[in-house]
């Protein structure tokens, strides 16, 4: 078939893929002289729905949707010829584990709720949407195509009752429940999709469509806002607001979408993101920006209990040997050995009698660190015993301790006393 015209004017070139119900190819329209894409219907295929697929884009004329240039039958077989898009398919361009750049991100989201917003203003579903389905032309702008299961509102589904068509790993929970689909469908069809762009990873990992399914009815996505914390604050409000489980609280058409992104532009802090300070970058830390579908919790909250239990009993401990040390008239004031461990990291120096200097005021700022314990724990009460007379002896402590260091490392035991 390569070397005869289809429909009299098509020239098969090369053939770009095959489905199950039809093969697509890059073809030479020889009238009007320019690349098209020609899809041509597998011989044992549903020419039904081929042709609703022609009809539905046939009502179609917009720039984020590729176009339906023609449609016909040759040897038995129908065939329709599309807007060629050259620069392949969405699905090519992710790298697993990767965010997608962010400026891209922002453009093909635009694109997509503009297209969607085109086909469900005239009654049409697209029902697979994925990015398998979104093509670039060639300078770059993205178009949504295949809309092979795609129905006209209130015409009925395409599907044999308890048929799941469709991607299950951008379908929507009603559709995955085997309800009808509607414009929220393609809404969360394309928050799943933005999710990916943004988190680099998908909601809802899994090798079996069944168990997938059942995560896009059941369970929550790891939130956004932690997968990818720089992400723009409106594409992560917009993502999570499409991914919600009942149809009736997302936003419920393209238009919606197009609406929140062009409000979003204008007002960038629309967003309800709890983790940005002042519109620009977060405060939380996450392990790291891109997260594989394993490594993608927090430390869990018992550990973090438990490392807290520890160092405040590391810090008691300390405390304990300094009020010990001091009975036993071996450590020096509290400032001095404030400074000596800011030094050393050690608390092996010999005791110093020397006046605090302004350095060792420092040590109230010194909150927290990851080196050696910095613990000064001045005594709460005066020690029990008073120490031998030193030739200047310091003042008793007269105010409470202000300054308490929490060792982030174990506290190892206090120094023996000198001989
Ligand atoms: P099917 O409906 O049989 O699954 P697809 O629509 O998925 O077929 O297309 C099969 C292949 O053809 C895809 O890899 C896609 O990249 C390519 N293709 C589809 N439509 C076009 C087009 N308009 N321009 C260029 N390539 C296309």
């Amino acid at each position: 078939m390569a070397d005869e015209l289809v429909g009299g004017r098509y020239r098969l070139v090369v053939r770009l893929g095959a489905g199950g119900m039809s093969e697509v190819w890059a073809a030479d329209d020889v009238e009007l002289g320019r690349r098209v894409a020609l899809k041509l219907l597998a011989r044992d295929a549903d020419p039904a729905r081929f042709e609703r697929e022609a009809h539905a884009v046939a009502a179609l004329a917009h720039p984020n949707i590729c176009r339906l240039y023609d449609y016909g039958e040759a040897d038995g077989r129908p065939f329709m010829v599309l807007e060629y898009l050259g620069g392949g398919t969405l699905e090519d361009r992710l790298v697993p584990g990767e965010p997608y750049p962010r400026e891209e991100t922002e453009r093909i989201a635009r694109e997509l709720a503009a297209g969607l917003a085109h086909a469900h203003e005239r009654g049409l579903i697209h029902r697979d949407l994925k990015p398998a389905n979104v093509l670039f032309d060639d300078e770059g702008v993205a178009k949504i195509a295949d809309f092979g299961i795609a129905r006209l509102v209130g015409s009925g589904t395409l599907t044999e009752t308890g048929t799941l068509l469709g991607t299950a790993t951008y379908i929507s929970p009603e559709q995955a429940q085997g309800q009808p689909a509607t414009a929220a469908s393609d809404v969360y069809s394309f928050g799943v999709i933005l999710y990916r762009l943004l988190a680099g990873r998908l909601p809802f990992e899994s090798d079996s469509p069944i168990e997938l399914a059942r995560m896009h009815i059941q369970e929550r996505p790891f939130p956004l806002a932690d997968a990818r914390p720089a992400a723009p604050p409106v594409l992560v409000a917009l993502a999570e607001a499409s991914l919600a489980k009942d149809p009736d609280t997302r936003p419920p058409d393209g238009e919606a979408l197009a609406r929140a992104l062009s409000e979003g532009e204008q007002a960038p802090a629309l967003s309800e993101a709890p983790t940005i300070v002042g519109g620009l970058e977060p405060t939380r830390v996450i392990p790291r920006p891109g997260l594989t579908g394993r490594d993608r919790w927090p430390v869990p909250l018992p550990f973090v209990v438990a490392a807290l239990l520890l160092l405040v009993a590391a810090a008691a401990g300390v405390a304990i040997a300094v009020l010990v040390g001091r009975s036993n008239g071996s450590t020096p004031p509290p400032s001095s050995a404030a400074r000596r461990t800011r030094i050393s990291g050690t608390r092996t120096t010999a005791p110093s009698t020397t006046a605090p200097t302004a350095r060792t005021s420092t040590a109230a700022s010194t909150k927290r660190t990851t080196t050696a314990p910095k613990t000064v724990v001045p005594p709460p009460t005066p020690p029990p015993t008073p120490p031998p007379p030193p030739p200047t002896p310091p003042p008793p402590p007269t105010t409470l301790p202000t300054t308490v260091t929490i060792p982030l490392t174990t506290t190892p035991p206090p120094p023996p006393p000198p001989p």
